[in-house]
């Protein structure tokens, strides 16, 4: 069992005493960045704000924010490497800090894990184990176990320098998962390797999270990491929870313009100033109506921004005209970069042998809005 829950936890790095000139200005740039911020301190980078989650016994989730946001801190704070001044960490009910190192029983592998280098595959995957004194036929089953699952087998006699990045990467999830951890905090850890390699090891981990019972946190910044990976995701931007929910409700109903263009490619289109007229606004043409909920946050004739996803417009016969600019392919997907009175859209098509062969630029064409996936926000960037 292992669940975690982190109460209202903030965490500060306090300034050097030390520096120059050029080092106090850098401290007033970041002071009065912070002073819009909800926590505020005069001492120091504020890297989580008020952070709250609970994370359940064999989840799977995604912290996602873009570099600077706080993740690697969270993921520091999680281990007990780092000790939060405001807020709580529990584990099970008890305080993490009154957790024996030895008896956390957390794996973490981040962006450059450092294998030992001296060491064959085998010595560095059995090392943990090797740690905790277990006999030596049970050390050689468990190295072979998660070797076969990592695809291992035929690497355990090589030296690491030996190994391509992805292989290295690879030894690195293996020498975390092989102690069964509860716990299993993964810090960017493909960030350096290529789609191809990042692709299989996306399936290992799915694979390992089946065969195991681990609860898994994973840190990137990397989108389609996330999506293709979690079951939830935690978005933080500058130390804040900008949204904690499923992938699906993520990516469906996002909290506020932030999150709704920080996942999803390409990124959603965003129009904005639009007019709230009578109860109802205009897009591509078309009247829309507010429904009950979004006539409550906002009134005529105020302004807001009107978030539609490339997957969401339809080309064909009905709807505003717009001119083909130039047109993307991706995987089996139609990115049609639109021009539409002066503003940029992009549109997605799915490839298929019944659809048209392709579009070219100046390209005169119809689009229209799925009514059911059109995303208001109001000025501040909070959804509507
Ligand atoms: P991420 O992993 O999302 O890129 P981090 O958690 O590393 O973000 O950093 C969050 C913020 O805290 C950043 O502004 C970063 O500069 C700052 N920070 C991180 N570690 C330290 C540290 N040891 N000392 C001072 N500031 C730090
Ligand atoms: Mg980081």
């Amino acid at each position: 069992m292992t669940d975690i829950r982190l109460e209202d936890v903030s965490m500060i790095y306090p300034f050097h005493k030390v520096g120059g000139l050029f080092y106090r200005k850098e401290q007033q740039k970041i002071l009065e960045a912070q002073k819009a911020m909800p926590y505020t301190s005069n001492e120091g980078v504020i890297a989580l704000q008020h952070f709250s989650a609970r994370i359940d016994q064999g989840e799977f989730v995604a912290v996602l924010g873009p570099s600077g946001s706080g993740k690697t801190t969270l993921l520091r704070i999680i281990a007990g490497l780092e000790r939060p001044p405001l807020g709580t960490v529990r584990y099970d009910g008890c305080d993490l800090q009154q957790i024996d190192i030895d008896d956390r029983d957390i794996a973490m592998v981040f962006q450059n894990y450092s294998l030992y280098p001296n060491q064959t595959v085998y010595q560095n995957i059995a090392f943990p184990l090797e740690v905790k004194h277990m006999p030596r036929e049970e050390i050689a089953r468990e190295v072979e176990k998660i070797a076969g699952l990592t695809g291992l087998t035929d690497k355990l006699r090589k030296m690491p320098e030996e190994l391509s990045g992805g292989e290295k990467q690879r030894v690195a999830v293996a020498r975390a998962m092989v102690k069964d951890p509860k716990l299993l905090l993964l810090d960017e850890p493909f960030a350096n390797l290529d789609p191809l390699m990042k692709k299989k090891m996306r399936e290992l981990l799915r694979k390992l999270h089946e065969n195991y019972e681990t609860t898994i946190i994973y840190v990137t910044h990397d989108q389609y990491d996330a999506i293709s990976l979690a079951e939830r995701i935690i978005i933080l931007k500058d130390g804040i929870t900008q949204m904690d929910a499923s992938t699906e409700e993520v990516y469906n109903r996002p909290l506020n313009r932030f999150c709704g263009e920080f996942l999803g490619l390409p990124v959603m289109n965003i129009i904005e100033d639009v007019r709230v007229d009578k109860g109802s606004f205009e897009l591509f043409g078309e009247k829309h109506a507010l429904n009950a909920a979004q006539k409550k946050k906002c009134r005529d004739r105020d302004l807001i921004d009107v978030g539609i996803r490339g997957t969401n417009i339809q080309i064909g016969d009905q709807g505003v005209k717009a001119e083909v600019e130039y047109v993307e392919i991706i995987e089996a997907d139609r990115i049609i970069h639109l021009g539409l009175e002066g503003r940029k859209l992009t549109a997605v098509e799915k490839i298929n042998d019944a659809g048209r062969l392709t579009y070219l630029k100046g390209d005169a064409v119809m689009i229209k809005a799925d009514p059911d996936r059109i995303h208001l926000f109001d000025k501040e960037g909070n959804r509507i």
